[in-house]
């Protein structure tokens, strides 16, 4: 048995406790001597090399930009909140014609999408627990997926551009 490369490091490291076998293994076979040597002479390589400045501080990349406040002036956390308030009511108002505009195409495949995804559930539940789940009732579960979605979605999208007015505003 020759010595594991793990057995060498350590026994360069200094922090084996077999150090007897080890060297007694060693004056004994050219091939782990020979290993040994070969690390050693790779660790004092490393250590010989030169410290290596970056050319480039990373550091300074995320320190933040002075130019940006610190936090948010509290008329504006104000102005975000109501303008987030504002959104969510729309939405919630606008919701059924949002729903109507949707083309038929889309919804009858988001819900094919729905019923498979319902299934796969159902079928993972019954393999789990090899019991019989009474499926859901399809059509509640669809309606208020896609409102949750478009809901969302909305928000999203009115919050990222209200914001983007906002900051461009207090940046000028
Ligand atoms: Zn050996």
């Amino acid at each position: 048995m020759h010595l594991t490369n793990d057995q060498l490091n350590e026994y360069l490291d200094k922090a084996t406790h077999e150090r007897a076998q080890i060297e007694s293994h060693l004056d004994s076979c050219d091939e782990c001597a020979a290993r040994l040597s070969t690390l050693q002479n790779l660790f004092a390589e490393l250590d010989s090399l030169p410290e290596l400045e970056l050319t480039r501080d990373l550091a300074a990349r995320f320190t933040p930009r002075p130019s940006l406040p610190a936090q948010l002036p509290k008329f504006l956390t104000l102005t975000v909140s109501l303008q987030a308030a504002v959104a969510l009511t729309a939405i919630i108002i606008a919701m059924p014609f949002i729903v109507q505009l949707i083309p038929v195409l889309e919804i009858s495949s988001l819900s094919n999408v729905f019923i498979q995804l319902q299934t796969q559930w159902t079928t993972w539940l019954d393999m789990l627990s090899q019991v019989q789940f009474p499926t859901l009732p399809t059509f509640t579960f669809e309606i208020s997926s896609i409102y949750l979605m478009s809901a969302l979605v909305g928000v999203f999208m009115l919050w990222l551009v209200g914001n983007g007015l906002l900051l461009r505003n207090q940046i000028k």
